[in-house]
């Protein structure tokens, strides 16, 4: 499993945070549509059985949370939030398992 904890250049705060807000954008411009049910669920089993799936950093675009309970573990390749990223219709896997 990749440690992200040191911050290589993709995973700076502020990459993060810019990639997130891209993503938003993009998200927006798609009519913030959501993947079907059983879609998210297959992407999450997918997820949840990778080596790059790992709890998040310290960092504190990790500490911005939608939802007090939400699943915060993260994709060490893209630092995106699983729960999140696998719910979004127009998100895709870094290395193509979904
Ligand atoms: S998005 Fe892809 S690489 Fe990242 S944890 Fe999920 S399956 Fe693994």
């Amino acid at each position: 499993m990749l440690d992200i904890s040191k911050e290589n250049n993709q995973h700076k705060n502020i990459n993060l945070l810019k990639n997130g807000v891209n993503s938003y954008i993009k998200w927006g411009l798609n009519g913030f549509s959501t993947a079907p049910k059983e879609i998210i669920d297959n992407r999450i089993s997918i997820c949840n059985s990778c080596p790059n799936l790992t709890k998040p950093t310290n960092q504190f675009v990790y500490k911005i949370k939608l939802h007090k309970n939400e699943n915060a573990n993260i994709c060490s390749l893209c630092g995106c939030i699983v729960a999140r990223k696998t719910t979004r219709k127009d998100e895709s896997c870094p290395i193509g398992k979904w």
